[in-house]
């Protein structure tokens, strides 16, 4: 039977939400944004839940998340880096599962059939991405936001999360990036596109699973919620 493991990101500083709270600990229907996806985890098929913090927030994650709320699923609360990728790779080493979950914490509306979509492409395409197609056009720009390029749309997917792989290779991926030159580093994803030669593939996931990232996101998930 293979394990799994979810690492939820949220030791991000949140500057673009301009408020005194961190996102992550903001509240959304009388709970932190943060507990939504811990809950989805602790309820839908995960065995190991590792929380990625800042040093500075691990107590109070400990006390007024964690044991509040009764998640027995989360073993270790482990301090993140500046940029998210060191958060995830200071998360990989705590992971016990043979497959892997890395999501943002800062996207409360994960659902169980988005969470089995991503364990299923592990197991069948080991390296998966939620994601939906662009329903926007996407256009290029320089420095003078002129338009350089405007990009097919048929191709375009947004990338959400989880993202969701066999830990051995994201975990090899992860090795071989710090040992590398890399820049500009978004999503784990792209550190397998570009330190491995496996392909990632995408899964479903839901125009709903927003990253809340500034204050107008708040209103957004609260509308969703309430369906
Ligand atoms: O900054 P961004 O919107 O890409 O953050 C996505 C997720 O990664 C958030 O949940 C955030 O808390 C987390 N993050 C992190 N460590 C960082 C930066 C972001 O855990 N250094």
């Amino acid at each position: 039977m293979r394990k799994v493991t979810a690492i939820v990101l949220a030791a991000g500083s949140g500057s673009r939400m301009k408020s005194s709270t961190k996102k992550q600990f903001m509240e959304l229907k009388g709970k932190p944004i943060l507990w939504y996806s811990l809950f989805a985890f602790e309820e839908y098929g995960v065995d190991q839940i590792i929380l990625v913090t800042g040093k500075e927030d691990i107590e109070y994650c400990k006390k007024e998340i964690v044991e509040r709320y009764g998640f027995e699923k989360v073993t270790d609360i482990v301090a993140g880096g500046k940029e998210r990728y060191e958060s995830v790779y200071n998360g990989l080493g705590k992971v016990t599962g043979d497959i892997v979950l890395i999501h943002d914490g800062a996207r409360p509306l994960i659902s169980q059939d988005i969470i089995e979509r991503c364990i299923e492409g592990a197991i069948k395409d080991g390296a998966c991405v939620a994601g939906m197609p662009v329903k926007d056009t996407i256009k290029i720009i320089n420095d003078n936001k002129i338009v350089i390029d405007t990009l097919n749309r048929n191709c375009l997917w947004i990338t959400q999360t989880p993202q969701s792989f066999m830990y051995e290779l994201v975990k090899t991926a992860y090795d071989k990036m710090q040992k590398s030159d890399f820049d500009n580093i978004t999503d784990d994803a792209m550190v397998v596109e570009q330190f491995t030669n496996h392909k990632v593939k995408f899964v479903e996931g839901n125009y709903s699973n927003i990253k809340i990232t500034t204050p107008e996101d708040i209103l957004v998930a609260e509308s969703l919620l309430k369906q």
